[in-house]
């Protein structure tokens, strides 16, 4: 058993918590990449102080290049619904990487690969495999315009769908260099009005509504289930398609994503993330009809050197038939009610303005005094709260997202200790933030 949050592995100093080789690393990778970091996600702008650079991870832990070690909630941002580096899918992966890691040309792991996600998700019949949840985005939207031959894009307020150009201009997603589409529109989620005024104000004229179902960059946020019903139909009754961009949620809330959950059919669906096994994926798919509008089969234009590549694929078999075992999930449950039922008391003994929102393993931990159910209320979460949450946490061996709105993960190997630890953890933190007056 690794010691939490103190230098275990290698014995350099006496005792606290110290980063000095990570603080000299993020020095060093600052002036050769932006910010130090290669997705902006990973920087700890928001929380203060410098990046941790890692070593190694396996299953709940994460050791840094200082010797610390945390159990991570982090999770990859999602992929890591396992644990890290689980063993059946590092050994496929291994065996693939040996045989050619990219052949350009179609391979057998990919018939297998497939049917494996037609089986799981409800709603696909044909997939197509890309290289990120971006790229399975960005063509899930081609797609629909490609088959609807119309151009709006009805997205919601908050909703984070990668950093393809146009869902990241809408309003609250807007950043610079993006060009000013007006073909994105914005409705407010869980709040079907919102949409049906877009549908009014621009009939004819959807492509599609895209969602997260469970959005987990404003928090996390449980839909609910006539808000998910009613997309369905209003996009039905426009001839708009329904798109659940599912790259957090599939496989996450539940084997079949979040579609078999809430048991809505989307017309397209978006994956990424736990898929790859760890590698980088995406993949997009649904009716045969629409899939076929696709070349070299319709005259839809996607494609990719690296798509659908024999290592990704291999790890992806890996950690589908892992997950397809019965008490993966109903252990990510159980183990996410011990966390929820663990910090719930100490919350409200201490009378903390801090909101605890999941579905299944995705959880939040949200410093504002009412429930979070769209973007406008997660405006109101106190970000310096949480980032002095997340110092303390960090600081004793707990490592959570470095960022207030962004969805923590349990796996599958944080065992019943891991939870109790972080549980001690957080009410020490929790305690702290209650003195200092939070
Ligand atoms: N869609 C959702 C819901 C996501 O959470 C993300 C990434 O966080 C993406 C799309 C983009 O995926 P990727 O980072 O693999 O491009």
């Amino acid at each position: 058993m690794h010691q939490i949050g103190r230098n275990s592995s290698r014995d350099k100093y006496s005792s606290g918590f110290r980063t000095p080789m990570s603080e000299r690393a993020s020095k060093e990778l600052a002036l050769l990449t932006p910010g130090g970091v290669n997705s902006p996600f990973r920087s700890f702008k928001e929380v203060g102080g410098h990046t941790i650079f890692f070593a190694r991870a396996e299953g709940s832990r994460m050791f840094d290049i200082d010797g610390n070690t945390y159990i991570d909630f982090v999770g990859a941002w999602g992929p890591a619904i396992l644990g890290h580096a689980p063993a059946g899918v590092v050994r496929a992966c291994q065996k693939a990487l040996g045989e050619g890691p990219v052949f350009g040309a179609p391979h057998e792991l990919e018939i297998e690969m497939a049917k494996a996600v037609i089986n799981a998700i409800p709603s696909i019949e044909r997939v197509r495999f890309v290289n990120s949840g971006t790229e399975a985005v960005m063509s899930a939207i081609r797609l629909a315009r490609g088959i609807t031959n119309n151009l709006d894009v009805i997205m919601f307020e908050g909703g984070y769908h990668g950093h393809s150009d146009s869902t990241l201009s809408s309003k609250t997603q807007y950043r610079a260099g993006v060009p000013m589409q007006e073909h994105t529109l914005e409705a407010i989620f869980n709040d079907l009005e919102s949409v049906e005024r877009q549908f009014r104000a621009n009939k004819g004229r959807i492509a599609c509504v895209i969602l997260e179902p469970v959005p987990g960059s404003m928090g996390v946020i449980a839909p609910t289930q006539e808000f998910l019903e009613g997309l369905r139909k209003l996009c039905t009754d426009n001839g708009a398609l329904l798109i659940f961009d599912e790259v957090l949620t599939g496989f996450r809330v539940g084997y079949g994503g979040a579609q078999d959950l809430y048991k809505v059919k989307p017309d397209l669906t978006c994956l990424g993330k736990v898929l790859g096994g760890g590698l980088p994926i995406g993949a997009y798919g649904g009716r045969a009809n629409f899939m076929d509008q696709l070349e070299p089969v319709g005259d839809v234009y996607q494609a990719g050197t690296f798509s659908g590549n024999p290592v990704t694929m291999a790890g992806g078999i890996a950690m589908l038939s892992a997950l397809s075992e019965p008490d993966v999930y109903p252990t990510l449950e159980e183990r996410t009610d011990q966390l929820f039922d663990g910090l719930a008391p100490v919350i409200k003994k201490l009378r903390l303005n801090v909101q605890l929102q999941r579905v299944g393993s995705m959880f939040a931990i949200m410093f504002c005094d009412r429930p979070v159910r769209n973007y406008k209320d997660s405006l109101m979460i106190d970000k310096d709260a949480y980032a002095n949450f997340f110092r303390y946490l960090l600081e004793h061996g707990v490592y959570m997202p470095p960022s207030a709105t962004d969805a923590a993960c349990v796996s599958y190997a944080h065992t019943p200790d891991d939870i109790d630890a972080t549980i001690k953890v957080c009410e020490r933190a929790f305690a702290a933030l209650s003195a200092a007056g939070v």
